[in-house]
């Protein structure tokens, strides 16, 4: 029990920390921008002051206020935190029942093709028609959701890619992009909780993977990215088609 205890305030302090840097340093930005323009402002009449550098200087600020207010959007997700919460205390709980893939895909990226054309992204899929699994319907839509968001957050404006199909006795999912791939050494990480892979020019906690992880861990099935840096990612999901005892 302590050793939960420890885990569980280590935890609470490495999330706050990242939430105090978070909030911290896009403000940081807007001050010195702000200052920068005082002093631009000051100096009007004595030197010749140029218009486009007071512009330049309000569109950073405006930039990092945006920015500010996603920050606080994601952390207002407090579905993620409280799956997080869950999954610590081990109630993460499955409504399992007999599912067509198939069809749960097709509709999922029915609804998402909106937000795939604002992105810009091309895509392109192959669906293996009526394959059953035994799945709770939401979870699994969760984590193909997070898997679509994450192609929209970090390859817009690239080609994606969704292949589903029977392979040997998984119903398996592979979505590839050609966005700026995992870091050497993140591969695994990134499934870990708050664990980013040094992406500082969006915003996010760091969870959307680890959820999804435990997810398909609960599923017995397995999710992974293959990934070069510059070249691309691949997350491919493994789950059972047989249906296991839980
Ligand atoms: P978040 O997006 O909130 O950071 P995730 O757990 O969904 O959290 O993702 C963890 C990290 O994995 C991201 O911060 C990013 O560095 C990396 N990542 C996830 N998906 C992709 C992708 N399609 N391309 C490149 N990097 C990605």
């Amino acid at each position: 029990m302590q050793t939960e205890l420890i885990e569980t305030t280590q935890a609470r302090d490495q999330f706050l920390s990242i939430v105090s840097h978070e909030l911290k340093s896009p403000l940081t930005s807007i001050l010195l921008s702000i200052q920068s323009q005082e002093r631009i402002l000051s100096a009007i009449n004595s030197i010749n002051l140029s218009s486009s550098e007071v512009l330049s200087s309000s569109k950073i600020i405006s930039k990092e206020i945006r920015t500010f207010v996603s920050i606080i959007d994601s952390l207002l997700d407090l579905d993620s935190l409280l799956d997080v919460a869950l999954i610590s205390e081990g109630k993460l709980l499955l409504n399992r029942k007999r599912t067509n893939l198939s069809t749960l895909i097709n509709n999922i990226l029915l609804n998402e093709e909106e937000k795939l054309k604002s992105a810009n992204i091309r895509f392109d899929k192959s669906i293996q028609k009526n394959v059953f699994v035994f799945i709770d319907k939401l979870r699994i839509e969760q984590v193909i959701k997070n898997l679509l968001s994450n192609a929209i957050k970090y390859a817009p404006g690239r080609p994606l890619n969704f292949i589903f199909s029977i392979e040997e006795d998984n119903a398996t999912i592979v979505l590839s992009d050609k966005g700026p791939g995992i870091p050497t050494g993140y591969d695994t990480k990134i499934f870990d909780r708050f664990e980013r892979a040094g992406v500082t020019s969006t915003v996010g906690l760091g969870l959307g993977l680890f959820i999804s992880k435990e997810i398909i861990l609960a599923h017995h099935g397995r999710i992974r990215v293959i990934s070069e840096a510059g070249i691309g990612s691949r997350f491919i999901i493994d789950l059972p088609l047989t249906r296991e005892k839980d």
